[in-house]
């Protein structure tokens, strides 16, 4: 049974991650939180099968702190499906891409916290947590078209989402950059978009001093070489609409 991994611990600001309470068909997914002074953000908690859990561990971790945001990177079900009882049973407020405000709510979203789920404009934002910015970084159409990343100044951590994702293997740090690729190339070439995108994204974050880049699935880039490599690797990767050479065929009958 893993374990809460204390990420970052300074002055009243922490980042966790919480322990993979994922199984079966599902697909792995991390729950990081961080808190300063007495509030907390959630970041992609989850659906329905973790919900109880991962609400149980955030409370707990809270110390009677108060949860302040929900932030959604995008509008997948492992991210969103049970935002209803996050906003039902917490005062968070939840932060989206505002392409998917209006879609959201077939997930089920009560009338009473409708108004706690606010879009993100297109450029980004800064979001104050107990005074402490985060940011909210642009990263549209990797792989969602309303897709964004959070970057903690204090920590220096990157949270990437699904960029950087990684599936199959057994550690949650990457030990070999080489010898990982194995477990995030297929993903990335299907599910990213275009190097154009990725060139855009490089772009702002070689800007960024990071220590950490911490994907939604998988394993974590730990050090500021390591989280170099993934973005150099990241510079020169052909993906999505770059390898759909030939286009599309109609399936055979049989
Ligand atoms: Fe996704």
């Amino acid at each position: 049974m893993s374990t809460t991994q204390t990420l970052f611990d300074q002055a009243g600001h922490k980042n966790l991650l919480l322990p993979d309470f994922g199984h079966g068909l599902a697909v792995q997914a991390n729950q990081h939180l961080i808190i300063h002074g007495n509030e907390g953000m959630i970041l992609d908690p989850g659906g329905h099968k973790v919900y109880n859990r991962v609400l149980g561990e955030t409370t707990g971790l809270l110390k009677g702190g108060k949860l302040r945001y929900l932030f959604l990177s995008h509008q997948d079900p492992d991210i969103i499906a049970a935002v209803n009882g996050w906003l039902m049973t917490t005062d968070a407020d939840a932060y989206v891409s505002s392409l998917w405000v209006r879609f959201v709510p077939h997930f089920g979203l009560d009338r009473l916290v409708e108004h706690r789920l606010h879009g993100i404009p297109d450029e980004g934002m800064v979001l104050s947590l107990a005074g402490a910015d985060l940011l909210i970084l642009p990263a549209h159409f990797l792989h969602s078209a309303g897709n964004f990343q959070v970057y903690d100044p204090m920590s220096k951590i990157l949270y990437s989402g699904d960029l950087g994702a990684s599936l199959g293997m057994d550690y949650d740090v990457v030990p070999d950059f080489d010898a990982h690729l194995q477990y995030m190339e297929g993903f990335h070439k299907r599910y990213m978009t275009s190097k154009i995108v990725l060139r855009a994204w490089v772009n702002m974050v070689r800007n960024l001093d990071i220590e950490i880049i911490a994907p939604q699935h998988g394993a974590m880039f730990k050090g500021a070489d390591m989280s170099k490599r993934f973005i150099d690797w990241c510079e020169s990767l052909e993906c999505g609409v770059d390898l759909l050479e030939g286009g599309f065929k109609l399936p055979r009958r049989t």
